[in-house]
């Protein structure tokens, strides 16, 4: 059980109080291989929501799992220029096995692509094998330096999306659509809003021809990259030998694309709606979204409102009007426990709702519903407990989603901003500053260099500036570009 001390507040120390959150709700814990984390069943449960979920939206849009091997022979990652540049320093190299040194050393896949491609290359002849539409779910390992749960640890749990088409557009089309996906997924499901665009060469994904991402705003205004979908081009094609037969008769080429979120999107959950007590989890991805605390002091008591939070439950779980699925519900029944100190505990965990219930609640044929985004409590009938839980939660996902892209929209900067007024912004307070920027990557390194921002997209229509920015931040050239600058994770 978590301890009932303090949390650090968000004001004082954000990074403390990530830290906090993620432990005392017991969603992780650090390992004792420096750099990987153990993902306990409460973090795993929001994992298992979110893979769910997803499966869902990338089988609706055609695609099919498949698996393959978590080792990689060396000789593949070489295959791509770019991708080795990106990939070779963060291997984890497998030089021995079954105690003799290896011909070749394996690597354990950072991302799959070269494997992936491989097989493709064997399974795709003509215009007719196309498009190949799979999807794995899996872990890599990606040998960083420094490391944070959820956010970037060394083994991490992912899908990666892979596809392979007869044309450049059809790819790309497949690598909006996933983006769009994703989109959905975030704002939907977590209640996370995005900003969607594109990367620039500097940061996009070692070997794409272009990166498209999902960038979401924390609460110390940082940006979490939650999302990528990349159209590769012909890069991985060319490296694999992956060709067909056009229906022209020519061969060609085939176009790929790839796209993957992991369970780094728990950190957004947690960075995103978590406050001074804990967590809040939006109801869908909430492994309990209500919980009942039976309130009673005498044994007489005891027995009347345990039966009646079970009668509560039962009744609940037959809810069938609600979609999707069922209504999770817990009644925390533990003896020697003060229902301050379970209510405590369960604002902690961020479960959506709870249902205080007691003997003069029962008389009243009522109970109450307090909400945890909102800590707002109110009365509720016994006798429309299932219509008011449902549609409570529902209301809770939809004003999460609202509060917090509120917040990022007050934290947003747009207009005419001086550079110096820009670097006090990411010296101070943070912010998502959209600004001109004239496309040459020296402004864009200086600014990185000088401030630790950096574009993190090139937005999307949508989220461009009514009257678009036309000179640039730094170097004060005409613009090409608004970009999307901001400190990240
Ligand atoms: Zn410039």
């Amino acid at each position: 059980m978590p301890d009932d001390k303090k949390l650090t507040s968000r004001a004082e120390d954000f990074s403390a109080w990530y830290n906090e959150v993620v432990l005392r709700s017991e969603l992780a814990d650090y390992s004792p291989v420096r750099g990987c984390m153990v993902i306990r069943p409460d973090g795993y449960g929001i994992w298992e929501r979110m893979q769910r979920a997803l499966d869902d939206m990338f089988k609706a849009t055609g695609h099919r799992n498949a698996y393959f091997p978590l080792l990689i022979p060396e000789s593949f990652l070489h295959k791509e220029a770019q991708h080795v540049e990106g990939f070779a320093p963060e291997a984890a190299v497998v030089t021995h096995g079954g105690g003799k040194k290896l011909e070749e050393p394996l690597i354990i896949r950072p991302t799959s692509e070269t494997i992936i491609y491989s097989m493709f290359a064997k399974w795709v002849q003509s215009y007719r094998d196309l498009p190949l539409l799979i999807n794995q779910w899996a872990n890599v390992v990606r040998w960083e330096m420094r490391t944070r749960l959820f956010l970037r640890t060394l083994e991490f749990l992912w899908q990666e999306g892979h596809t392979a088409h007869a044309s450049h557009d059809e790819a790309e089309e497949e690598a909006r659509q996933m983006l769009g996906v994703y989109r959905d997924f975030m704002e939907g499901w977590m209640a996370m809003p995005v900003v969607t665009g594109q990367k620039t060469e500097s940061e996009k994904f070692a070997g794409a021809l272009r990166t498209y991402a999902c960038e979401a705003m924390m609460q110390d205004n940082k940006a979490l990259q939650a999302g990528t979908s990349h159209n590769l081009g012909q890069n991985f094609a060319k490296a694999f030998d992956l060709k067909f037969q056009a229906e022209s008769g020519d061969i060609e080429y085939a176009w790929n694309t790839s796209w993957g979120v992991s369970t780094r999107m728990i950190g957004g959950l947690v960075m995103t709606h978590g406050d001074d007590n804990g967590l809040r989890l939006p109801p869908l991805l909430a492994p309990t979204e209500l919980v009942i605390v039976p309130i009673y002091r005498k044994d007489d008591e005891r027995a009347r409102v345990l039966e009646a939070a079970d009668r509560i439950k039962a009744s609940l779980l037959e809810w069938e009007n609600r979609e999707p699925g069922r209504l999770r519900v817990h009644v925390d029944a533990r003896e020697g426990l003060k229902p301050g100190a379970k209510y405590y505990e369960w604002e902690l965990r961020g479960v959506p709702l709870r249902m205080e219930l007691g003997p003069r609640d029962l008389d009243s044929n009522q109970a109450v519903l307090v909400r945890r985004d909102t800590r707002e409590k109110r009365p509720g009938s016994l006798d429309t407990v299932g219509e008011d839980v449902a549609e409570l939660l529902d209301q809770i996902q939809n004003d999460m989603l609202d509060a917090a892209r509120e917040r990022r929209e007050k934290n947003s900067i747009r207009g005419r901003i001086t550079y110096d007024r820009f670097r006090e912004v990411m010296d101070g307070e943070g912010a998502f500053v959209y600004a001109g920027w004239c496309g040459d990557p020296k402004c864009e390194a200086e600014i990185k260099e000088e401030t630790k921002a950096t574009i993190r997209v090139l937005p999307d229509e949508e989220f461009q500036s009514a009257e678009p920015p036309t000179a640039c931040l730094k170097c004060g050239g005409g613009a090409k570009h608004e970009a999307l600058w901001a400190k990240a994770y």
